[in-house]
């Protein structure tokens, strides 16, 4: 084992494509409208309860950790989805780890998706949040306050980041001109800093809302620090679905996660043979 050089085995993206069915469709199109008036219903509650004169600083706070909180966010469930997701699970597999395999196949492709295709999913698992957050008391106190707009603007920043992942993916000259300066801005994910993470084994630059996060969660090893954690608790080896066992080994040998001169016991490769359908 460990032959050198390593072989990656990245998934068909028209298998993969396979999985979104005309229930799903519906299922999109209609997290989107329910989302869209959840929000309106947010805004009414807050804007009822503050004090825009008094409570203007905390809207601006917020604002801004709420959408360091989604970027954060965006990063883990992406790394969550890469790292040990098969598109086999229920629920998950056919939306969430579906969509960012098929995205590592053929990065291109988002860029044609339409906008309830783009958003629906990110839609659909808010919904829950905003009606949580709408259950919540409001009064016109600090705390209110400053919870229900950093709720509000994490569900948009949450909402916003496929739409804003895809926009990282055209080419400048079809982007509106505010997206771009956006963009230039890095209030949105830049192309660079997103083209990070498009490089085989897609293993950092997770963040996707405006990668803030991606520096100081590398500096720290955080990912490869939670993937030796759940290696040691599961025996799971991370990427091992994505990419197949003999380079998931290799790159966690690399990356310190696995001891050098580790010796998986099966051999699994992609969509074909997840975990579930293992060879020994
Ligand atoms: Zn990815
Ligand atoms: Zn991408």
């Amino acid at each position: 084992m460990n032959e050198s050089p390593v072989r990656i085995e990245q998934q068909d993206a028209d298998e993969l494509r396979a999985h979104y069915t005309w229930k799903k469709k519906a299922l999109e199109g209609g997290s989107v409208v329910v989302f869209t008036g959840l929000v309106a219903a947010m805004v009414v509650r807050l804007m009822q309860a503050t004090d825009l004169w008094a409570h203007g600083w905390l809207l601006l706070v917020a604002f801004l950790v709420g959408m360091i909180a989604a970027d954060f966010v965006s990063g883990f469930v992406h790394w969550l989805a890469d790292t040990w997701g098969t598109v086999e699970l229920p629920i998950l597999g056919p939306t969430l780890v579906k969509n960012f395999r098929e995205h590592h196949a053929a990065p291109r492709d988002l860029a044609k998706k339409g906008l309830i295709e783009t958003n629906g999913d990110n839609c659909m698992v808010l919904i829950p949040v905003q009606v949580g957050v709408l259950l919540m008391p409001i009064d016109g106190s600090a705390f209110w306050v400053l919870f229900h707009a950093f709720a509000l603007s994490f569900a948009f920043w949450i909402m916003l980041t496929n739409q804003i992942h895809k926009w990282a993916h055209m080419r400048r000259k079809d982007l509106w001109l505010p997206v771009r300066a956006l963009q230039r801005a890095r209030v949105f994910l830049t192309v660079s800093e997103h083209a990070k993470h498009h490089t085989v084994p897609f293993e950092s630059h997770y963040c996707i809302t405006n990668g803030w996060m991606n520096g100081p969660l590398q500096r720290v090893r955080f990912f490869r620090t939670l993937e030796r954690i759940i290696w040691r608790v599961s025996g799971m080896i991370p990427r091992e679905n994505d990419i197949g066992t003999h380079a998931a080994v290799a790159v966690a040998v690399k990356q310190g996660i696995l001891p050098e001169g580790f010796q998986p016991t099966r051999h699994i490769v992609g969509t074909q043979s997840t975990p579930t359908r293992s060879l020994s």
